[in-house]
């Protein structure tokens, strides 16, 4: 068993919101400098950048789990993190049926950039990623664990696109894997203001949105192998997960 380091929300260019030179290949290259040895790709409602990550984290020696940021019904974040890339696509397809209808207005919004390996552009995306899906907290947390997914409620600490924010508490009927505390609260803060939520696992991530602010928070994991199985295990308490910022 050793410890890992992991930050488990980075946007991609495909997040409109982001910076376009996020890329794949230089979040890969961002984290191995910053000392990570796990990330996810976690971009608005959609997975396309998570192949061309995974694949580049391979070559490279780092993992990477394939991830969406999925807006619900009611406004609020939650991050899926899968195993595999075929099952965060499969999640995909589900969010893509119930994402509004019409385009992205990139010129005002920010373009959603979905890149090869060498950081070419292979489409500038025009699905709506930027506002809510049709599905609600409930619905979507079963559906992530439907398709072998970790379902985390996003920066609970945040005052806008919470589930805590949006609903005013946890649902007890939704069965969140995990909390994430932002990198604007620290953990003496958090436990002040969530204890009530103490039994859930907490993880802090850097929510990037730019190359610099990757591996600003992190959590350690303790595991027997940098595995989406030992993850999962860590998740269920049977590994255990630090922070202290
Ligand atoms: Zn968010
Ligand atoms: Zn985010």
């Amino acid at each position: 068993m050793r410890a890992y380091r992991a930050d488990l929300h980075i946007h991609t260019c495909l997040s409109p919101c982001a910076e376009i030179d996020i890329t794949p290949k230089r979040i890969v290259d961002a984290a191995l400098n910053k000392g990570l040895d796990i990330i996810a790709i976690s971009d608005h409602n959609s997975a396309e950048n998570t192949q061309v990550a995974v694949r580049i984290g391979i070559e490279k020696g780092l993992t990477v789990l394939p991830a969406m940021e999925i807006t619900t019904s009611e406004e609020a974040h939650v991050l899926a993190i899968f195993g595999e890339v075929p099952d965060a696509l499969a999640m995909q397809e589900v969010i893509y049926r119930t994402l509004p209808e019409g385009y992205h207005d990139e010129e005002r919004l920010g373009y959603q950039l979905i890149v090869n390996e060498n950081d070419e552009i292979l489409e500038f995306c025009k699905r709506m990623f930027f506002g809510a899906t049709g599905l609600p907290v409930k619905e979507l947390v079963d559906k992530i664990h439907s398709f072998g997914g970790i379902a985390v409620a996003s920066h609970i600490d945040r005052e806008y696109f919470s589930v805590v924010s949006q609903l005013g508490f946890i649902p007890p009927d939704v069965v969140f894997d995990g909390l994430e505390i932002s990198a604007a609260t620290s953990r003496k803060k958090a436990e002040a203001v969530f204890g009530d939520y103490a039994s859930f696992p907490w993880i802090t991530s850097s929510d990037s949105h730019s190359l610099d602010n990757i591996g600003r928070r992190y959590t350690s994991f303790s595991l027997e192998t940098p595995s989406f199985e030992e993850f999962v295990k860590a998740f269920k308490g049977e590994r255990s997960m630090v922070w202290d910022f």
